[in-house]
């Protein structure tokens, strides 16, 4: 889950002109626009836990698939590059995890 930010111009309903808009994503989708002029506030209607799920969900069922194509193309390389792939693991699982808690935090905390 990761949260990117930015802005740019927009036209806003309310200022009847085009404002800076500060854009925030969740995970490349828009989450919230919101005009900088007037403060108003679009917010996109985004079920975090639906994301979340759906995200650990492609993880994991894109894991098998590209182990298998790996070990088609080159079957020693996987034997050598696994076990250090293993134990990357936990480091990027751990990441990861902040990476949600953070995003979910901050898109509660408002
Ligand atoms: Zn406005």
């Amino acid at each position: 889950m990761k949260i990117s930010e930015t802005d740019t111009y927009l036209f806003c309903s309310k200022c009847l002109d085009e404002t800076l808009h500060h854009v925030r994503y969740l995970n490349g989708k828009i989450n919230k626009i919101q005009c900088e002029n007037c403060k108003r506030t679009n917010e996109m209607n985004m079920d975090f836990k639906r994301e979340l799920y759906k995200e650990v969900y492609k993880r994991i069922t894109s894991k098998p698939f590209r182990l298998t194509e790996e070990l088609k193309k080159d079957p020693n390389k996987l034997a050598e590059d696994l076990p250090k792939r293993v134990l990357s693991k936990p480091y990027r699982l751990m990441k990861y995890l902040n990476e949600t808690k953070e995003s979910y935090k901050k898109i509660k905390g408002e």
